[in-house]
Formats: C-alpha cells, structure tokens, sequence
C-alpha cells in the first residue's frame, strides 16, 4: 500500500507544488480532493466520495476510511482497488476538520 506525505507534494504557501511534473500535480489533486471528502464528513469515518479513480481506463470511485483527527486517511478504489494512505494532511487547506 503506498503511503504518501501530503505536505511534501506542497510549497510554503500551501498550495500544490510548482516544481511538480505533470504526473506528479494530477496525483497532488487526487490526494487533496480525498482529504477534502474524507475530512468534509468526519466523524463519520468512512466516505463513499465522488473523486473518480486515478487508475487509466477505471472507472471506480474513491471510498476513504478516517477513524482519528491524527490518523492518515486509508483510500481504496470500489472497483480495481487501488489504494493507499495519506499522512500529515492536518492543517492543509482541504483539511475540512481545522478550518
Ligand atoms: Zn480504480
């Protein structure tokens, strides 16, 4: 399951990175628009969202799992099950809980 640091896909205004590759932004979005759903309905902790699978030719949803204001938020696609785990997302502008 790879396990991705949001704050290192970010500059020091908090938005996504410039110095990111093309791949690397449309990956960035991916994860921010997951932090937002999932943190959009905490303390439910699971969130069918509708951020479209990143996978070519998927056409699954993304489901993420939040149990803790500290813990990384688990994703996993309905249909091809991609999947993996966002950490340091506290505090980032798509983190619904603190703002
Ligand atoms: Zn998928």
């Amino acid at each position: 399951m790879e396990s991705i640091n949001l704050i290192s896909l970010l500059d020091e205004t908090g938005g996504i990175s410039d110095s990111l590759n093309h791949k690397e932004k449309k990956y960035a979005v991916f994860f921010t628009d997951i932090v937002g759903a999932a943190t959009k309905v905490y303390p439910i902790p699971i969130s069918k969202t509708d951020v479209d699978c990143i996978k070519n030719g998927c056409k699954g949803r993304i489901e993420t799992l939040l149990k803790g204001m500290r813990d990384e938020i688990q994703w996993s696609c309905t249909i091809c099950h991609h999947k993996g785990k966002i950490s340091n997302w506290n505090g980032t502008r798509w983190d619904f809980i603190s703002s």
